[in-house]
């Protein structure tokens, strides 16, 4: 039998269905219902309320951050986190261009540049060995401050995004980055739940960012989280994305450029209800992912990716290594004309008409996996 026709089959065996499955969408099996009706029975559907005080509350314990801080998106997040890093116009920020675009979007938004540096292959995520090939070439410390010596700007930022919830070599990142007084922001979007060493991403850079965007793992219909380990850093930003407005039972003093990206109580109590089902969530799409490993063992040609060592893996979204493009095209095409829903990583940052003029590494890995990846389905099975 063909093997994109045993794909499909078995795709389908696994979501028990002969429909249409779907890459990744939302489950609701818990308290979404209720806390969303009192929401509305009280009539603290808006900017405050006592959800959004306990997703903050409750996502800080989760993930073991200091502090938490909600947005309005995740990509919200990110231009908050890159600004209170203190990215400024014309910086420079290095980053991955297998990344969706959000990334770049954020330091867009601040006038900053991206730099594209390669990701490994065990990982998806930023490579420290090619940031610290990159800083070794083209970087100098003048005063403690780190400067491109091409550009003569400052390189003030390192975001790694943990891909499909892979977290990426953190101790080594959090390393160069020290050494060359780089502040590290983890895109986490992908990763609520996934562990390195132990330790939830998005807690080992000055700033982590979770998406809660109704394809991840579990969604406040759109939302972001801000992760701080600095107690005051957060405390800054939960002023900042809330109109920076100084306390008073009338008064109307602002104290800062505000911006308002605070998140609604009632996207903040589906993000309640959600967070209490996360172990089951995960726990189940493990499963499917081994499910997954344990099929593909056998089809030639074919690498099912699996977590990196010393990792735990939310296993946000599946993804198979093919043998080449022809490959990957013929995958895509056959998987989504027979009701499975399936494709291609981003196309590369480096590639987008916004961000092609940007300096890169040479993207050897980015390049070869861009060719060959593909995403399956993987909703949490109900
Ligand atoms: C989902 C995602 C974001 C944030 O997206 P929002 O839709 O704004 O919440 C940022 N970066 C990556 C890598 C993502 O996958």
């Amino acid at each position: 039998m063909d093997t994109n026709k045993k794909i499909v089959d078995f795709i389908h065996q696994l979501y028990d269905t002969s429909e249409f499955v779907p890459l990744s969408v939302p489950r609701f099996i818990g308290n979404e219902k209720k806390y969303l009706a009192e929401c509305i029975d009280t009539t603290f559907v808006s900017s405050v309320g006592k959800f959004v005080d306990r997703f903050e509350g409750d996502m800080a314990a989760y993930t073991g951050a200091k502090k938490a801080v909600v947005c309005v998106s995740g990509t919200n997040a990110l231009h908050m986190a890159l600004m209170l890093v203190g990215v400024e116009r014309n910086d420079e920020v290095l980053t991955q261009a297998l990344t969706f675009v959000a990334t770049c979007n954020a330091l867009s938004y601040i006038g900053a540049h991206p730099v594209f540096i390669d990701v490994d292959k065990d990982t998806l995520g930023l490579s420290p060995t090619a940031v610290r090939k990159w800083l070794k070439n083209n970087a100098e410390l003048k005063n403690g401050i780190c400067y491109n010596k091409s550009t003569g700007c400052r390189v003030k930022a390192c975001v790694p995004m943990h891909t499909f919830g892979h977290p990426a070599h953190l101790d080594e990142l959090v390393q160069v980055c020290t050494e060359w007084n780089i502040e590290l922001v983890e895109d986490a979007a992908e990763s609520i739940g996934s562990l390195y060493k132990g330790k939830h991403t998005g807690t080992f850079g000055k700033v982590g960012v979770i998406s809660f965007n109704g394809n991840k793992t579990i969604t406040t219909g759109g939302g972001g989280m801000l992760l701080f380990q600095d107690e005051k850093l957060g405390q800054l930003a939960k002023h900042i994305t809330t109109q920076a407005k100084v306390p008073h039972r009338w008064e109307f003093v602002h104290d800062h450029i505000g911006y308002n990206y605070r998140m609604p109580n009632i996207n903040a109590a589906l993000g309640c209800a959600q967070l209490e089902h996360i172990g089951e969530f995960i726990e189940n799409k493990r499963q499917t992912a081994a499910c997954y490993a344990e099929f593909f063992r056998n089809i030639t040609d074919v690498t099912f990716f699996i977590e990196p060592i010393s990792c735990y893996s939310n296993y946000w979204l599946n993804t198979l290594i093919l043998k080449d493009k022809t490959s990957q095209l013929n995958f895509l095409q056959y998987t989504n004309d027979h009701d499975v829903m399936t494709r291609p990583v981003w196309e590369l940052m480096s590639r987008l008409e916004m961000f092609k003029g940007y300096e890169n590494d040479g993207l050897e890995n980015t390049q070869w996996l861009a060719d060959r990846i593909v995403n399956l389905p993987s909703s949490v099975r109900l």
